[in-house]
């Protein structure tokens, strides 16, 4: 078979293909990643990262580049946010990375997609081609190959779409499933540190109110606030850098302390981006052909775990296509492995978004719940979560 043939195509220069490529070349396989974008562009705010990535992104041997620029928190610190009064304190800091073996992060995206390709970089592995959109994808044999809009193509032993949210590789895979507007947004903004009033903490801030809740961490080593309300909207983009509506923002806080709602709109301007949600697929492989990441398993950002599972994704599917077995077997068998997964993580996502949300007299037991319980058994909760290992 020719060099050209074992090498692994990857439609997607993102979290999740990155993380793949270099999998693969830490075990000596060879990959071609072709990114739509001309260029990667430092786009995006915050992003948690669970020592179930960490541990991955320290397996990638992309940790160390990452590390300075991270936030460590101790806590997720859970608010009511009519009143600002803390609910309770969930351990994160040095009690999560004792109990799990790695610590819980907190970055900008632009700063964990430099680190994942400065590492690829340095794979001699790797080839990187940007200003590729994969169109279209034909399979014969042992062979697959992806044409880009103008007719150009490239070859390789297997394809793997790691395309995103809207991925194109999707309609090979699973012909007619794309997501659906799920009636939310997202509006984010990263603040300097100086400008970030209260929330300028070393913590995961949660603020909790009927339709809406906030989250805000520190990025940038601590010297960055990053912020994001989540709350019902009937805006709708397929973009994630859109100008987020001043006035809907206003009204997301308006249920909101007033000291924190003024800090909010004070700062800007803010961006924002649609939720969306997408049926189980019935397999993420066909053939030689597979998905990874949001092109799989769009998430729902209320468990923080949508760049994580696209590294848990990249790690487990690395393993079985360096075996030295039929690559469309290997994929298959990440196929079952990983929906399986992917599916209780969703789960606890869409859970937790309906908790969060909650009004009147079940937001209070929420809160009585969340109070009463001591904060280190609420998070061994989520040990099938953060404890997992490639
Ligand atoms: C610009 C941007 C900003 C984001 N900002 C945030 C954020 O602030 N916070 C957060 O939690 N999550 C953010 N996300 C989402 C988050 O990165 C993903 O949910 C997560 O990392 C899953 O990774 P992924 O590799 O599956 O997808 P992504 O990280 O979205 O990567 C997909 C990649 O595929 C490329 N692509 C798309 N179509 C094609 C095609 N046809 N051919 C070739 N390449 C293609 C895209 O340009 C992108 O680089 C952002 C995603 C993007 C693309």
């Amino acid at each position: 078979m020719s060099q050209t043939a074992e090498r692994i195509l990857i439609a997607g220069g993102g979290i999740g293909g990155l993380a793949l490529a270099i999998a693969l070349a830490l075990r000596g396989r060879r990959s071609l990643v072709l990114e739509a974008r001309e260029a990667f562009s430092p786009a995006g705010a915050g992003i948690q990262i669970g020592p179930n990535g960490v541990r991955v992104l320290e397996l990638l041997g992309a940790a160390a580049d990452l590390r300075p620029h991270v936030g460590v928190p101790d806590a997720i610190h859970v608010y009511r946010g009519s009143s600002g009064k803390r609910i309770t304190a969930l351990p994160l800091g040095a009690w999560i990375a004792e109990r799990h073996g790695a610590p819980y992060w907190v970055a900008h995206r632009a700063d964990l997609h430099a680190a994942l390709k400065a590492t690829a970089e340095r794979h001699p592995e790797i080839e990187i081609r940007t200003g590729f959109g994969v169109a279209r994808v034909e399979q014969d044999g042992h062979v697959v190959e992806v044409f880009a809009a103008d007719g150009a193509s490239f070859t390789g032993a297997a394809l793997i779409g790691a395309d995103g949210l809207w991925s194109a590789v999707r309609g090979f895979v699973a012909p007619g499933v794309s997501p659906q507007f799920a009636g939310a947004s997202a509006c984010r903004i990263v603040l300097p540190k100086a400008a970030a009033g209260r929330l300028a903490e070393n913590a995961v801030g949660l603020w909790l109110s009927p339709k809406a809740h906030l989250v805000h961490y520190p990025v940038r080593g601590g010297d960055e606030i990053a912020a994001v309300v989540i709350a019902d909207e009937t805006w709708q983009s397929r973009v994630w850098d859109a100008e987020a509506d001043p006035i809907q923002l206003s009204a997301h806080l308006s249920s909101f302390d007033d000291d924190l709602s003024a800090l909010l709109l004070r700062a800007g301007p803010w961006r924002r981006w649609s939720l969306n949600r997408m049926v189980e697929l019935p397999t993420w492989a066909k053939g030689r052909v597979a998905l990874l990441g949001d092109a799989a398993h769009p998430m729902f950002p209320y468990l923080a775990q949508g760049g994580v599972l696209a590294l848990e994704d990249a790690a487990v599917l690395a393993d079985l296509l360096t075996k030295g077995g039929d690559e469309a077997e290997a994929l298959a068998r990440y196929s079952t492995l990983r929906r399986e997964r992917a599916r209780r993580v969703q789960e606890a996502s869409r859970r937790n978004g309906w908790i969060y949300h909650l009004g009147g007299p079940m937001a209070l037991a929420r809160d009585t719940v969340m109070a009463t319980a001591p904060g280190a058994s609420l998070m061994a909760g989520l040990d099938w979560l953060y404890g997992w290992k490639p």
